[in-house]
């Protein structure tokens, strides 16, 4: 008998897993440099044969394993340290375009920090072009939508902050798929207040503002990306379970947390899955989005995090649904591409439990 219950629940966790494999679904917090998946690190290493990135796949896997948060700094950095030219942005840009559309992504705001590549002497409007050239072969090729969130990487300090702010709403630069403004990087020892400026800056430039916080450090941190950089989603968020009354403020505002359980495990933000607040978030009634962060790094891609979410929600399909609902309403699209999309997630549904 256990073994036939077993099987039975490994046949609905796989049905739930190719429910979730074909979802249409829009993902709202993902990084450009961290979406470099092996294959696309693979390439980049072959054009640049002097750096210490392996260019082989099976010793790539080797490479993206870490020790520990240090380890994961330092293999991030030499990824960076790959995209040296416009073509090597563009090659992965569109290649993690790619894999986003093999997942039936239909909308992904990728957050971009342009400071790393412009520092390292990428010229700026070349940088821009490729962004936009891959964007546009994507949206033609994959019909996936890609939209730029340009973040100031917080622990490069205020010179980044003013690099950032500059690049992303000066109308000669300003590339037309970015719609939103964020802030990245260690929260300890870099205080949000002192990016309110920038964020202003860019607010009063039309765009829309998207701080990571309480990711490692407490509810207060949400709390100064609300009342000092306007938040409108919050990236992460994780600590506002310490706090019913920011869950509160967050539900009755209708500001988005976007969830990304299994980095907030690799970065040890959460020690397990299990001890994950996304439950709390959900019965305090705020709008959560599942996002996958910098997937490759971590071992996941958007696909796993729905299922995780799935197992800590105690999820069906439905419920899935409503979680792919959720990140097309916190999204910047309009109206009626929102309408599009959410359309598309109730007729696969549909289709999908049609007896
Ligand atoms: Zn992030």
């Amino acid at each position: 008998m256990p073994d036939q219950i077993t099987t039975g629940l490994t046949d609905a966790h796989r049905d739930l897993h190719a429910f979730i494999a074909g979802l249409p679904k829009a993902e709202l917090h993902v990084h450009h440099v961290g979406s470099a998946s092996p294959r696309i690190v693979s390439e980049l290493a072959a054009r640049h044969p002097d750096s210490r990135v392996p260019s082989d796949p099976e010793a790539l896997v080797d490479y993206f394993t870490f020790t520990d948060f240090a380890h994961f700094i330092e293999v991030y950095l030499s990824v960076v340290d790959l995209i040296r030219t416009p073509e090597d942005v563009r090659l992965l840009t569109y290649e993690v375009a790619r894999d986003l559309a093999r997942q039936q992504v239909r909308y992904a705001e990728l957050t971009i920090t342009p400071f790393s590549s412009t520092r390292r002497g990428i010229d700026e409007r070349g940088f821009m072009e490729a962004i936009e050239d891959a964007r546009k072969a994507a949206e033609a090729e994959f019909g996936t939508v890609l939209r730029w969130c340009f973040d100031i990487p917080g622990e490069a300090g205020l010179e980044s902050a003013e690099e950032t702010v500059r690049l992303a709403t000066d109308d000669r630069l300003r590339p037309e798929g970015l719609v939103s403004f964020g802030l990245g990087g260690p929260e300890i020892g870099v205080p949000r207040p002192q990016f309110k400026p920038y964020f202003d800056r860019a607010i009063a430039a039309g765009l829309r503002s998207v701080p990571h916080a309480g990711e490692t450090t407490g509810p207060e941190t949400v709390w100064d990306a609300l009342t000092h950089l306007g938040a409108e989603r919050i990236g992460h968020g994780t600590s506002s379970a310490q706090d019913p009354k920011l869950l509160a403020h967050l539900a009755e505002n209708r500001i988005p947390l976007e969830v990304c359980p299994t980095s907030n495990i690799a970065t040890r933000a959460v020690r397990t899955l299990e001890e994950h607040p996304i439950k709390e978030f959900v019965e305090a009634g705020v709008l959560v989005t599942i996002n996958s962060d910098d997937p490759p790094m971590f071992g996941t891609d958007l696909n796993n995090e729905y299922a995780v979410a799935a197992r800590l929600l105690r999820l069906d399909e439905r419920g899935l649904a409503q979680l792919a609902h959720n990140a097309v309403d916190a999204s910047f699209l309009d109206g009626p591409a929102k309408a599009r999309i959410k359309e598309e997630i109730d007729t696969y549904t549909t289709t999908w439990l049609a007896p």
